[in-house]
């Protein structure tokens, strides 16, 4: 089963009374799905929405915005959900790129919604949560044409860390080529057990957030929503039967190191998923001290490939200074990764190079963007812009992004791993190591740290402790002490922000 249309019609004869997804208690089955999906469909075909267009969703995650996703995806009508967290300028300028016909919008966006709306030429037409649930008891669940396997149905902007957001174009395909059950499943983790549930907490603007809906319903199991990610709701949800999640690491930072984890009951959890962005050894260890019962799964992947292309097997989350636990895992099966230099020519194991992808995942294209679209998708590969090597066994070491890369002294310094080191400090609460101009060096090291609570960040004490773990060349030169770390609704650090007051009126 390829297409949501053939998803939600397997699930609605095979288990309609189980329950697909839910919110504060609030549930819908898998035969309520089937049925509501087509008045969605009606309720959009009211609105002159079909196949091909645009429809974005501004709000945080709600069962209704997976509704209207999975039921627009039904015809082949693309979803857009846009971050909650973006300002008016920033949502104006993807419902312009996007032509969005129809914008969603939840309870509490009403004047972010005019807002942005108010700066475009032609705005979409915006229809509220209570005005939609209307019209959709109102509709009929009438027959339509299914979208098929190669047509868009959802289109995700990528997070924007190292620039503008792109927005990546997903077919059905790119969607559940990678994720269905295997038959004999392959690997534990892609069996699922009946009564298992999964925590949809992270934004729906991400794949990290609509891919766990995806997840869902794939597996035909329950998708538990919460409105947006909080330690304690993660910890309620352990103790209220959720057996799989997907956080980023500052979430799981969050949630292993609240006072409650202590006493919270984890022993239900089965798969705890965890990437996004690279994650201090330090922490990955505590998290799996802290919740015991739980497999360990890094997942490393793009927008552009629908989410994870390399998977670490909770095996190899061993705590006795096994060196794969740096790894960000192996391809998933049905995906081929590569490592390649500038030429696009495969590196020999263990150097250095730009990180490729083949996967039936990949998305079609960036939408409005050909030139962006042909400099990173060639022969079917997607070029992620990631700097890693490769071991003989085919796990994937990622160094940084490429751009986030800095030369001092001729030789490259990886932003992540002197974070690593630094994360280790006891005085250390966040970290981001950035490239400043340089006469000597080029671009010299520099460390910005948030002290703990109640801590003193000492300048040269960070210095020592670094010069004792890593080579002289990568030890910062300088260290910022900030209050807050710049993130982005995925929790990345946006590390161009803490670069941009070094490098104005540079390159
Ligand atoms: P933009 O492309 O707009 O700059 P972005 O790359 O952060 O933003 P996403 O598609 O959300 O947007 O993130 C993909 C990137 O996240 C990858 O290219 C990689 O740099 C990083 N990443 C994802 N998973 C991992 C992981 N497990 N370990 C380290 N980095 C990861
Ligand atoms: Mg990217």
């Amino acid at each position: 089963k390829l297409t949501f249309d053939e998803l939600i019609r397997h699930w609605a004869q095979e288990k309609p009374d189980a329950v697909a997804l839910e919110q504060e208690g609030d549930a819908i089955t898998f035969g309520e799905l089937e049925v509501r999906s087509r008045q969605i469909v009606s309720m959009l075909a009211s609105h002159g929405v079909g196949k091909g267009d645009r429809i974005a969703w501004l709000g945080k995650n709600a069962r209704h915005y997976f509704e209207l996703f999975y039921s627009a995806a039904r015809v082949g009508a693309v979803m857009v959900p846009i971050g909650w967290r973006l300002a008016p300028p920033e949502i104006a300028y993807i419902l312009g790129d996007t032509g969005a016909k129809v914008l969603f919008i939840d309870e509490g966006f009403d004047e972010l919604a005019a807002k942005a709306c108010g700066q475009m030429d032609s705005p979409p037409e915006i229809i509220d949560t209570p005005t939609a649930k209307a019209q959709i008891a109102a509709a009929s669940a009438d027959e339509f044409t299914p979208a098929g396997r190669d047509d868009a149905i959802l289109q995700l902007y990528t997070s924007g860390t190292t620039g503008n957001p792109k927005g990546a174009v997903l077919t059905n395909g790119n969607l559940f080529s990678l994720r269905l059950p295997a038959e004999e499943a392959a690997q534990p983790w892609s069996s699922w057990d009946e009564d298992e549930a999964i925590l949809i907490c992270m934004p729906c603007a991400h794949i990290g957030g609509t891919g766990l809906g995806i997840m869902a319903m794939a597996a035909g199991i329950r998708g538990i929503v919460q409105a947006e990610f909080s330690p304690e709701g993660v910890l309620d949800g352990f103790e209220q039967g959720i057996t799989r999640l997907f956080i980023v690491p500052a979430a799981l930072q969050m949630v292993v190191q609240h006072p409650r984890a202590k006493t919270t009951d984890m022993s239900g959890v089965k798969y705890v998923m965890y990437g996004a962005a690279p994650i201090p050894l330090d922490l990955l260890r505590e998290a799996v001290k802290t919740i015991p019962a739980a497999g360990f799964l890094q997942c490393y992947g793009m927008t552009e490939t629908t989410g994870t292309i390399a998977m670490l097997p909770p095996d190899d989350h061993d705590l006795e200074g096994n060196q794969r636990m740096r790894s960000a895992g192996k391809a998933v099966p049905g995906a081929e990764l590569k490592v390649v230099d500038e030429n696009g020519d495969e590196l020999p194991l263990g150097e250095v190079g730009e990180l490729i992808c083949k996967s039936p995942s990949n998305m079609a294209g960036y939408w409005n963007l050909p030139e962006a679209t042909a400099n990173s998708l060639k022969d079917g590969w997607m070029y992620t812009g990631d700097a890693a090597y490769m071991d003989e066994d085919g796990y994937v070491y990622i160094q940084d992004r490429i751009k986030d890369m800095i030369i001092s002294g001729g030789e490259n310094v990886y932003p992540a791993q002197v974070e690593s080191a630094i994360y280790g400090h006891p005085a250390v609460a966040e970290v981001a190591v950035i490239g400043v101009p340089d006469e000597t060096w080029g671009e010299a090291v520099k460390a910005c740290v948030v002290p703990k609570p109640g801590a003193t960040v000492e300048p040269n004490d960070i210095i020592a402790f670094t010069r004792e773990r890593l080579a002289g060349f990568k030890v910062p030169k300088s260290i910022d002490v900030i209050d807050v770390m710049p993130r982005n609704a995925s929790g990345k650090i946006l590390r161009r922000e803490l670069r941009a007051p070094y490098w104005e009126g540079r390159d």
